[in-house]
């Protein structure tokens, strides 16, 4: 049975991944970092598509975290077949403000976390004869930037030149693509004061907000996409045609 890695599945946008790519027939190994109940509801989801599952509680902006989540993986499910590296914080100050350890922060979660996730499952992904794939969950705002968030955009951007360099060094055996969602409904989104959420939603074309099972839709199709890699995926309602 192929087997799938999805950091950060405990809620919103991951946990909706690893329980589509269940219901497509992967085993499913569900990393967290500190929602455990929540992880191993997760787990009993995929189960209930009658996939194995195997829950892993690590930091992956670690190198430790990252080599334990490849290392339990491969325990469970004897490799490694597709890396979503989905795991990431947003924060929000305007640039006087921030505090350089909380640039460095963000910088370690969102982008230093898919490189040595990557790293460390690049082995066993070359030995998959599934058509193999890293999908990196990057943002709109890796496009137009935004004030307040400079520093989990410039996160963001960065890992698209992550995917795109990842994607010509692996080729041909790993396939590795990003999606860059617009404003998905999950709880890093649902503190914008409401005034703020009625401007965003206007300014997306099909009139409103996305859902995590958007996003774990485009990843399943890359996922099964095997002549596209080094793509980023725009999963934004059309917003980044205004
Ligand atoms: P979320 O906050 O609901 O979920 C993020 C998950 O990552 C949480 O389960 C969290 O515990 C986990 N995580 C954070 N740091 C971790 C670490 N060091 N190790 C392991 N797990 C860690 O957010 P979401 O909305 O589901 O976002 C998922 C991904 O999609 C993120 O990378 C986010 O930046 C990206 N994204 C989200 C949106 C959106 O509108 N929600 C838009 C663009 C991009």
């Amino acid at each position: 049975m192929p087997a799938a890695i999805v950091t950060g599945s405990s809620r919103g946008i991951g946990r909706a991944i690893a329980t589509r790519f269940a219901a497509d027939g992967f085993d499913v190994t569900i990393n967290y970092l500190n929602q455990e109940d929540a992880a191993v509801d997760v787990a009993g989801e995929v189960r209930e598509y009658g996939q194995e599952s195997t829950v892993v509680g690590a930091d992956v902006s670690t190198v430790a975290g990252a080599r334990e989540l490849i290392d339990c993986a491969v325990d469970a499910f004897g490799g490694v077949d597709h890396v979503v590296n989905n795991a990431g914080i947003d924060h929000h100050r305007y640039t006087p403000e921030l505090d350089p350890a909380d640039f460095d922060r963000i910088m370690d979660v969102n982008v230093n976390s898919a490189f040595i996730v990557t790293k460390h499952a690049l082995p066993w992904l070359e030995q998959s004869d599934a058509s193999p794939s890293v999908t990196n969950l990057s943002s709109i705002l890796a496009h137009t930037g935004a004030p307040i968030e400079c520093h989990y955009s410039a996160s963001k951007g960065a890992l698209i030149s992550l995917t795109r360099s990842h994607a010509a060094e692996f080729a041909p055996e790993v396939r590795v693509n990003a999606i860059a969602p617009g404003h998905i409904e999950t709880d890093m989104t649902a503190d914008r004061h409401p005034g703020e959420k009625e401007r965003q939603r206007e300014a997306i074309p099909v009139g409103h907000f996305g859902q995590p099972g958007d996003i774990a839709h485009a990843c399943a199709y890359l996922r099964e996409a095997t002549f596209v890699t080094g793509e980023v995926l725009n999963v934004n309602g059309g917003e980044t045609m205004r």
